[in-house]
C-alpha cells in the first residue's frame, strides 16, 4: 500500500484547503476590526517554556508534546550524558506560550504603552489518542491582548469570538458559551485547599487519577471524565463561592459588557479548563448538537502571571484560540459543503490542433486580464471539451476553430443560457488590454466576462 498520512493527521484537499484560507481570511477581517494584528511565532519551541508556561502537571505538557533532543550526539547521551536545556525542543502544542515569548523578547508592551493584540493560526500538536474531533495535528486560530487587565479586554474578546463564528456560518443558536472566574493568586490558593480537603474526604469514591491530582492540582479534578468522579465533583466547593472582592467585581464587569452587547452566556462555576495559566476570566464554547463529546470548538480566559512565569516583565494577558477542525465539523453537521476550489470564468475549447497555439495565447490573455480562463491539454474532443468546461463551471465557452481563426473571430457560447455568436478576436484582446492590471473579485468576473463576449440574455 502507498504511505499513508501519519495517524491523526489529516490533508486538507483543494476545497477544504480553500475553505481554510478563507477561515483565516474571515478571522483576520472580524479581528482586525477590534484592532488585532498577526504574528508567526516558531512550530517549536524549548520544551521548558511550555513547561513552565503551560505547567509540567498537566495533560499537554505531561503527556501529549512531541519532543525531541536536537544537536546532541546520540552515543555520549545513551553513555548517560546530559541534554542541555536549550537542546530539548517541542511542537508547539498551543500558541499562548510561543506568542507571550516573542512579546517579551521583542519588547512589544512597553511600560505604559498600550496593550499588544496579536492573532495567530496554524497548526499546533498534542501526541493525544485520535478520534473524531481530536487529533495530533490540527489547526488552531487564536488572539491574545497582552498588557491589560481590564475586564473589557475579557468581554470584547469573547464578543469578538461569537461575531467570527456567526461570521463563519455557525449560528449563536448552535453554541453554548460557558464561563467562570479562577480567581487570582490571592483568592485561590485557599480554594483549591478547600477542594483538595473535600476530594481527601471523598478519596475512596475518586479514581486513582483523581487522588494524584487532589495533592499535585486538584482543580483538574472537575475535568475527570470518570461518572464516579464527576457525581463527587459535583458537590465539591465552588470558586465563585470563594472569589476575592476584586475577582467578584472584574468578573461581574466581564458579564456585565456581555449582557450589554447581547451575547448570552450560562456560568459554570466547575469550568477549570485543562492548562495552569488561567487566572480570573476563563470561558469555553461549546457547540450545542451533533458533535458528541469532542464539542469544544474554543476557549480561553485571562493569564496575568503568565509573563512572569516565562521569565519576562509582570504582563496581564488574555486570549483563547478555536479549533478549526471543530468548527468544520461544526458547520458540516448543520448541513454545510465546502464550495468548489477551483473557479473557471471561461473555457477555450480547440476544434482541433491547429488552432491550439491560439488557443494557449488566449487563454494567458484572459488570465492576465484577472479572469479564471482555462483550456483542455490532452487533446480530448470538442465534445469532451464541452463536458470538462461544464465540469469546470465555466461561465463561457469560445470555441476556436480554423476557420473562425482566419476570420479573426471566435465563437462564444453562454453556458448559463446557450446564446451563442461569433466575436471579433482583436476587440476581446482590445479589451482584455483595457483591463489588465485593475484586480477582479469573484463577483465581478461573470459581469466582465459577458461583457468581452457580449453574450448576455437576448
Ligand atoms: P485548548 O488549547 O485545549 O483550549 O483548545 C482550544 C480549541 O482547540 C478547542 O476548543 C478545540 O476546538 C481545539 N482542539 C484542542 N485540541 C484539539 C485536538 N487534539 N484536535 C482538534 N482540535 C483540538
Amino acid at each position: 500500500m502507498a504511505i499513508q498520512a501519519p495517524e491523526g493527521t489529516r490533508d486538507l484537499l483543494p476545497d477544504e484547503a480553500k475553505f481554510w484560507a478563507h477561515f483565516k481570511a474571515t478571522a483576520a477581517d472580524v479581528f482586525g476590526r477590534y484592532g488585532y494584528a498577526p504574528i508567526e511565532t516558531p512550530l517549536f519551541e524549548q520544551t521548558e517554556l511550555f513547561v513552565r508556561g503551560i505547567g509540567e502537571a498537566t495533560d499537554v505538557v505531561s503527556k501529549e508534546m512531541f519532543t525531541a533532543i536536537s544537536g546532541q550526539n546520540l552515543a555520549t547521551l545513551l553513555d548517560g550524558g546530559t541534554v542541555k536545556a536549550k537542546s530539548r525542543l517541542s511542537l508547539r502544542p498551543e500558541g499562548t506560550a510561543g506568542v507571550v515569548r516573542a512579546v517579551a523578547q521583542h519588547d512589544l508592551v512597553p511600560q505604559g504603552a498600550a496593550p499588544a493584540k496579536l492573532m495567530y493560526a496554524g497548526p499546533m500538536f498534542r501526541a493525544e489518542r485520535p478520534q473524531k474531533g481530536r487529533q495530533r495535528q490540527f489547526n488552531q486560530v487564536g488572539i491574545e491582548c497582552l498588557g491589560a487587565e481590564e475586564p473589557s479586554v475579557d468581554a470584547e474578546g469573547i464578543i469578538m469570538l461569537m461575531r467570527f463564528y456567526a461570521a463563519i456560518g455557525i449560528p449563536s443558536e448552535a453554541t453554548r458559551l460557558l464561563v467562570n472566574s479562577m480567581g487570582c493568586e490571592k483568592c485561590r490558593p485557599a480554594y483549591r485547599e478547600a477542594v483538595r480537603a473535600y476530594m481527601a474526604e471523598h478519596a475512596s469514591e475518586l479514581c486513582d487519577e483523581c487522588n494524584r491530582r487532589a495533592e499535585i492540582n486538584p482543580l483538574r479534578a472537575f475535568d475527570c471524565k470518570n461518572p464516579g468522579c464527576a457525581a463527587v465533583m459535583e458537590g465539591a466547593p465552588k470558586i465563585t463561592d470563594h472569589l476575592c472582592d476584586e475577582c467578584r467585581e472584574h468578573y461581574g464587569a466581564v458579564k456585565g459588557y456581555l449582557d450589554g452587547a447581547g451575547v448570552s452566556y450560562v456560568e459554570d462555576p466547575t469550568l477549570v479548563r485543562g492548562l495552569d495559566y488561567y487566572t480570573r476570566t476563563v470561558f469555553e464554547v461549546q457547540v450545542t448538537e451533533g458533535m458528541g463529546s469532542q464539542n469544544a470548538i474554543g476557549g480561553g480566559g485571562r493569564y496575568d502571571k503568565l509573563m512572569e512565569e516565562v521569565g519576562g516583565r509582570p504582563t496581564p494577558g488574555f486570549g483563547w484560540a478555536l479549533g478549526y477542525e471543530r468548527c468544520v465539523l461544526a458547520l458540516q453537521a448543520a448541513g454545510h459543503a465546502f464550495p468548489p476550489a477551483r473557479r473557471c470564468d471561461l473555457f477555450v475549447a480547440c476544434v482541433d490542433d491547429s488552432v491550439r497555439s491560439e488557443a494557449f495565447s488566449l487563454v494567458q490573455a484572459f488570465r492576465d486580464a484577472g479572469l479564471a480562463a482555462e483550456m483542455d491539454h490532452q487533446h480530448r474532443s470538442l465534445k469532451s471539451q464541452f463536458k470538462l468546461a461544464d465540469k469546470l463551471g465555466a461561465a463561457v465557452v469560445a470555441v476556436l476553430g480554423p476557420d473562425e481563426l482566419a476570420s479573426g473571430q471566435v465563437k462564444a457560447r453562454n453556458m448559463r443560457t446557450h446564446a451563442e455568436r461569433l466575436v471579433d478576436l482583436a476587440a476581446v484582446r482590445t479589451l482584455l488590454a483595457r483591463f489588465g492590471g485593475e484586480a477582479v473579485g469573484g463577483g465581478t468576473a461573470p459581469a466582465r466576462i459577458e461583457e468581452v463576449f457580449d453574450v448576455g440574455e437576448e
